[in-house]
């Protein structure tokens, strides 16, 4: 197996000149900007906006990289992870050609985004215990396949895969391999991103939008070989990330201590909805979670789920997706929030099971 970038890379792409910004032409800091058209009397705004903000994000890459143990040159930055998997499918995807792979039941964006693109998805399914069937995903590459995507912890189940399927898969590939660690800090196994050495074919993404508490602000990493990041960002839109997110960021990122503690607090949490479900007869199974949600079957789960809606408790019904028939995901809550989940699903289920 021989891992060979260029030859992975659509032709066009490779030979494409990307746009430079005059951000990109001139760098430096100080000086009489007259060079992008911005507004030079100030912002409508009370705080400034009016200039344009740093495409490459290189204070805020030196922050994350501090954080991470990774290098600058091997982070990209994302408008949301769902920016980086488009840019992958547009980089390496040739449409109605190539095709990736993806082991469901996992997230959902990997084949919207993959049919934005016009690229096949191959499904092979996780086992029923959410594991990677190595053997099978292996079997079901062609010369056209070009990425496989692995979520790990994996939504919409919540465990996390095998370390070892993930290394088989690394290195019998010769594609690209993601690797979404979107729930990586509510997890005690190592992020794959410190083993980006190792494994040249390898891309990781995690996001600010899950622990981090900062799902507005929009801000996904990938990690991967500083070639794969030069690619992402030869084709991006110049200004990605927006000059307020950077800067909030680069603010939050110091509160370690308080992401900490927050996510102590879920694992708490996590901990109680746990027993608590188990305590109802009629809740069947309750799968283990390496995220900040769990899993959880129960008889007529969509109609369980209308009716927890009808008592303004929001989970998401997974039932129609493959291995989590009759299946909620459950986002853990605060405890009050969890408090009024169970105490309406009690009643629910009992209804229910009363009147079917
Ligand atoms: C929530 C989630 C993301 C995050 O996406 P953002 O666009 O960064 O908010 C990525 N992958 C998975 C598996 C998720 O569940």
């Amino acid at each position: 197996m021989a891992f060979d970038l260029q030859k992975l890379l659509r032709p066009h792409i490779a030979a494409l000149k990307p746009y430079s910004s005059a951000r990109d032409e001139y760098t430096g800091k100080e000086g009489i900007f007259l060079d992008a058209n911005e507004n030079a009397i100030g912002s409508v705004s009370e705080q400034a906006f009016n200039r344009y903000p740093d495409p490459y994000q290189s204070e805020l890459k030196k922050k994350i990289g501090e954080l991470k143990q990774v290098l600058p040159t091997n982070i990209f930055l994302g408008n949301g992870s769902d920016e980086a998997i488009d840019l992958l499918f547009r980089a390496f995807c040739r449409p109605g050609l190539d095709n990736v792979i993806i082991m469901p039941p996992t997230y959902g964006m990997y084949e919207v985004s993959a049919g934005i693109n016009d690229i096949a998805t191959k499904k092979v399914p996780l086992s029923t215990s959410f594991e990677i069937e190595v053997g099978e995903v292996l079997a079901a590459v062609d010369e056209c396949t070009k990425i496989i995507f692995i979520c790990s912890p994996n939504n919409p189940s919540g465990n996390k895969i095998s370390r070892q399927s993930i290394y088989q898969i690394l290195t019998n590939f010769d594609g690209l391999v993601v690797i979404d660690e979107a729930y990586i800090d509510f997890s005690d196994e190592p992020s794959f991103s410190l083993e980006l050495n190792h494994y040249p074919n390898m891309l990781v993404m995690q996001t600010l939008s899950k622990a981090w508490g900062l799902a507005a602000l929009r801000l996904g990493m990938a990690y991967a070989s500083k070639e794969i990041i030069g690619i992402l960002n030869k084709i991006k839109p110049p200004y990605n990330i927006s000059g307020l997110t950077q800067e909030t960021v680069l603010n939050a990122l110091s509160n370690t201590k308080l992401l900490e503690d927050m996510v102590k607090e879920i694992l708490v949490q996590k901990e109680k909805l746990i027993l608590a479900l188990e305590e109802i007869p009629e809740v069947e199974k309750v799968y283990p979670s390496a995220a900040n949600f769990l899993l959880a079957k129960v008889p007529h789960a969509s109609q369980v789920y209308q009716k927890l809606i009808e008592e303004k408790i929001i989970v998401r019904d997974r039932s129609k997706v493959q291995r989590c028939e009759d299946c909620l995901r459950i986002t853990v809550g605060n405890e009050e929030e969890n408090k009024q989940f169970i105490q309406a699903l009690k009643e629910v289920l009992q209804v229910h099971t009363k009147t079917t």
